[in-house]
């Protein structure tokens, strides 16, 4: 979606404060640590409080309790956002080492208020937080913005879960709310698993961890379903290797230039030093690839037949559509890519 002057998100601080200011002005003063680099994920937090809860209340609560209780970077309320922590200290808010050392949080405050007032806050909560992305290079993903549920036994964020269909739904809000804000192109509706209300949702875990080789000969890094995509944006793909935790996977390559018909043999191993079967390709660029996931019969049982879901892109361009195993139903053309067109990227979940 085109981004508009309209949609920029705005940046209201409640104290005023820049980050030319002095050091240690803020109100936690550092008192969980330095993080020693810039925060790489987002983690949402519902503060709980009433409709009374706003970032006034807050910036005098946080000078009358011990810390030690917790408290995040940003409150987000109806009379504007408090920073409470500089961006580049920590903050206990989470429960989770990772998450307090790596993470920046932004309480979505009176979540116990009015849903009208709520709403809002939230919405001031993800415009920050698109904010903050841009600022620190962070791409919105299933691994970035993160609800404080998924690492810890809590209901928050309670009233964004409950409003937006479940963890699920809210994850999925919030990941393509930010990126829309940041002129991205939406990730697919999935569903997520690891909310501590997510209960006995509908993932089965499956997790694909796939890479590429491009045509210098780079062997990237592996990547894990929609954390990031393969590739280098403007390298040709040569060679591409997939791996599952869970059943196997089966998958084969189109060398560019060659007729339609004529694929490279499938494979079902993933190991870079196995050119027979621990990648799909021979070192020439490719143009389309096919995956196929056999699903093993306790997820059929508990969860249905999945298939491998993926796309790739051409060199510098936008993803084509998604595409499902082999199939063909629904104008699908049974592989990713386009033949004669070299491709930069490839996702896989
Ligand atoms: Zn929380």
């Amino acid at each position: 979606m085109r981004r508009t002057a309209n949609n920029r998100p705005p940046f209201l601080c409640a104290t005023s404060r820049g980050k030319d200011i002095g050091e240690n002005m803020s109100i936690c003063g550092g008192v969980a640590g330095v993080r020693g680099g810039n925060p790489n994920k987002i983690f949402f937090h519902n503060d709980g409080g009433s409709q009374n809860a706003n970032a006034a209340f807050y910036q005098n609560w946080l000078q009358s309790h011990p810390l030690e209780n917790g408290f995040a970077h940003y409150y987000v309320a109806d009379d504007g956002i408090l920073q409470a922590e500089d961006d580049w200290n920590m903050a206990w808010h989470c429960g989770d080492s990772d998450g307090n050392a790596n993470g920046l949080s932004v309480e979505a405050c009176q979540s116990l208020g009015d849903t009208t007032t709520f709403l809002q806050n939230e919405e001031k909560a993800l415009q920050l937080a698109a904010r903050k992305c841009m600022e620190y290079g962070i791409v919105p993903s299933a691994s970035t913005i993160m609800l404080h549920q998924e690492v810890y036994a809590t209901s928050c964020p309670h009233r964004s879960v409950e409003i937006h269909g479940g963890f699920s739904g809210c994850k999925n809000y919030f990941i393509n709310r930010i990126r829309e804000l940041m002129g991205m192109e939406q990730m697919p509706e999935v569903s997520y698993s690891g909310g501590a209300s997510a209960g006995s949702g509908g993932d089965a875990g499956v997790v694909f961890t796939y890479g590429v080789r491009t045509e210098d000969g780079t062997i990237l890094p592996f990547v894990n379903n929609l954390a990031d995509f393969a590739g280098i944006i403007g390298q040709k793909i040569t060679d591409i290797a997939i791996k599952v935790n869970k059943g196997s996977v089966r998958y084969r390559v189109h060398i560019l230039g060659r007729p339609a018909d004529e694929w490279l043999d499938y494979v079902t191993g993933c190991d870079w030093n196995d050119p027979i079967n621990g990648f799909a390709g021979n070192g020439q660029i490719i143009d389309a690839i096919e995956v196929y996931y056999y699903t093993p019969a306790d997820i059929v049982a508990a969860h249905g037949y999945q298939q491998a879901q993926y796309r790739v892109s051409p060199v510098n361009g936008n993803y084509y559509p998604w595409q499902y195993d082999n199939d063909m139903d629904n104008g699908q053309d049974g592989f990713a890519g386009a033949f004669g067109i070299a491709m930069d990227r490839f996702q896989l979940f």
